[in-house]
């Protein structure tokens, strides 16, 4: 059975296009022309609504989001912030755009942060962004109580999270803001575009500003207008918006959401059960608290060396999987010793080791049974190609 494009999201909804067309009649993309509710003002309140947030600002990327994140929190300029040393090199990008440092910290074989090594160096940052990189959410309870503690300001970076579940609890809205990616990439793909979310006025007022809300453009914004007046003029503005066209693309994806997490789901849940009967492959479980909403699949290859890993990733490419290895793909985003505009890039022995092993295939939510079961067949026969030697002769 022949797969479809492994890179190709769902059909946009058809209510998509009308809303287009009538945005193109009338010319209207700019979301503060209109002195109603713009479709990117629509769609702030539907998605801070869907997450049962207070304030949502819609922006140009969840990587905007980020940066606007750190400014909203008025860190000093050369602050230190903890990242995981597992995410992708926008997320490190973000923290030197804010003039903050990025402090990486280790990432164990699951995936997650390492809550040691978070430990051991929060108390010399001043905020902390946990990615939740491809949807493997982090300890968060160990994380909140930790942060809570010692004060220090949490950013969800869950950019690839949305719909994940953490004690039933919406992931994004557990730290004091929480930050979504619509790539083309993530659950609901606009292309390009992101939003964050927190319950903080004051927070959400100045990003809404820096994002670009000159003058007194805040005033569309329908939250608590006293929070804006006093940063009149007082803040930078970066102009990172979102634009009608955008937010006429998201808004009718929203409702199609619980469905695509609930096949996401499903559809991993179910290649790892295969993936997971070979000697060779482990994927490694959710930690317990939380409800994943995947669209990939990653799992390690263990007991095999660097050549017979890039020899399974050949055999599955010639069956029509692609198999990214973050660690022995050239020049991956993914790899942190590929951030070389990172002053004093540390080595981080843990992850790099998880790295060399990770594999990464997407499991895009509209795959039937039959193309999932396709995937999991290539895998595993690449697998046994490729690695069966290894068993033969003991490892
Ligand atoms: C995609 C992604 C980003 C970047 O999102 P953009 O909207 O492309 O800026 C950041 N972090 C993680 C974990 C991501 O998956």
């Amino acid at each position: 059975m022949s797969l479809p494009n492994m890179h190709h999201a769902e059909p946009i909804p058809d209510a998509a296009k009308a809303e287009i067309d009538r945005l193109l009649q009338s010319g209207d993309l700019f979301r503060y022309t209109s002195a109603t509710a713009s479709p990117v003002t629509l769609l702030e309140a539907e998605f801070a609504q869907m997450m049962g947030s207070k304030y949502a600002l819609a922006v140009s990327s969840c990587s905007a989001a980020l940066f606007l994140s750190l400014k909203a929190l008025a860190l000093p300029r050369d602050a230190r912030v903890l990242i995981p040393g597992f995410t992708f090199a926008a997320v490190p990008s973000a923290v030197l755009h804010a003039d903050c440092l990025p402090v990486l910290c280790e990432v164990g074989d699951n995936y997650r942060i390492d809550m040691d090594d978070f430990a051991a160096k929060l108390p010399n940052v001043s905020a902390v962004i946990v990615s939740h990189m491809r949807g493997h959410t982090s300890d968060m309870d160990a994380i909140m109580g930790l942060c809570d503690a010692a004060g220090i300001p949490v950013i969800e970076d869950a950019a690839h999270s949305l719909g994940t579940l953490w004690h039933g609890r919406k992931i994004g809205t557990i730290g004091r803001i929480g930050c979504f990616s619509f790539q083309s990439y993530k659950m609901i793909n606009a292309g390009e575009g992101g939003i964050l979310v927190t319950d903080d006025a004051d927070l959400v007022a100045r990003a809404v500003i820096m994002s670009g809300a000159y003058e007194h453009n805040w005033t569309k914004h329908p939250v608590l207008q006293e929070a804006f007046a006093q940063h009149q003029n007082t803040l930078p503005l970066y102009n990172l918006r979102m634009g009608n066209l955008s937010a006429a693309v998201i808004r009718p994806q929203l409702p199609e959401l619980a469905r695509r997490v609930t096949d996401g789901l499903s559809g991993h849940d179910h290649v790892a059960a295969q993936l997971n009967r070979s000697a060779w492959i482990d994927v490694p479980a959710p930690l317990a608290p939380e409800t994943r909403a995947p669209d990939s699949i990653q799992f390690n290859v263990q007991g095999v060396t660097d050549a017979q890993v890039l020899d399974f990733v050949a055999a599955a490419k010639a069956e029509g999987v692609t198999v990214q290895v973050f660690g022995l793909s050239n020049d991956n985003a993914r790899a942190f010793w590929n951030w070389q505009f990172i002053p004093d890039l540390p080595e981080l022995p843990q992850t790099r080791a998880m790295l060399m092993r990770a594999c990464d295939v997407r499991l895009p939510v509209h795959l039937t049974r039959a193309e999932q079961d396709t995937v999991a067949d290539i895998l595993l026969s690449a697998a046994e190609a490729s690695f069966g030697e290894t068993l033969a002769y003991g490892t």
